[in-house]
């Protein structure tokens, strides 16, 4: 366990899409690095963190996690209160998880900081034979909207790190 007294800065990041995208796994897969096979719907838990060094601070990054209230505006403006980084989770072998995706950027824009960082993530890249959406509209869609975007699985863990990334605009990236 850390003392909070090593601890230099907090910060929170929000983890939001639709219901089954794999939020939860990613979450996992980045604060524990676990893949949970028999979990069920997210219930009770608001957040898990994880504590990284850049320039010789210590940040630790608050990821806050929906409690199964993805339906469309269920999501309440508490949850956005103060994040100062959003995963925007889709499926990529879910169409309707990526066109939902603007809905879930509207809601940032109404809800968080004007200056929130989004991460556009697709996750579930393992089944890439399955997919149902191409890199390149994902690519398209964050350049139009100013997102972030990679593909990643928090089965495999493929790529799950770079959205730790300091280089990628993240919201830790300017210590
Ligand atoms: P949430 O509702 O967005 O939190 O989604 P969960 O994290 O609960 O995951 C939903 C389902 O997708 C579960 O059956 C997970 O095992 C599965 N899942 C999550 N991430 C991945 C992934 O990267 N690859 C694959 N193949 N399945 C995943
Ligand atoms: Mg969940």
């Amino acid at each position: 366990a850390e003392r909070a007294a090593e601890i230099d800065y907090v910060f929170k990041v929000v983890v939001i899409g639709d219901s089954a995208v794999g939020k939860t796994q990613l979450l996992s897969r980045f604060t524990k690095d676990e893949f949970c096979f028999d979990s069920k719907s997210t219930i009770g838990i608001e957040f898990q963190t994880r504590t990284i060094v850049l320039n010789r601070k210590r940040i630790k990054a608050q990821i806050w996690d929906t409690a199964g209230q993805e339906r469309y505006r269920a999501v309440t403006s508490a949850y956005y209160r103060g994040a100062l980084g959003a995963m925007l989770v889709y499926d990529i072998t879910k169409r309707a998880t990526f066109d939902h995706v603007a809905r879930w950027v509207e809601e940032l824009r109404a809800n968080a900081d004007k200056a929130i960082v989004i991460m556009l993530i697709g996750n579930k890249s393992d089944l890439a034979d399955k997919r149902a959406v191409s890199a390149e509209d994902a690519v398209e869609f964050a350049e139009e909207q100013g997102l972030f975007f990679s593909e990643a699985s928090a089965l495999s863990g493929d790529n799950v790190e770079r959205v730790l990334e300091a280089d990628r605009g993240n919201p830790w990236s300017g210590f």
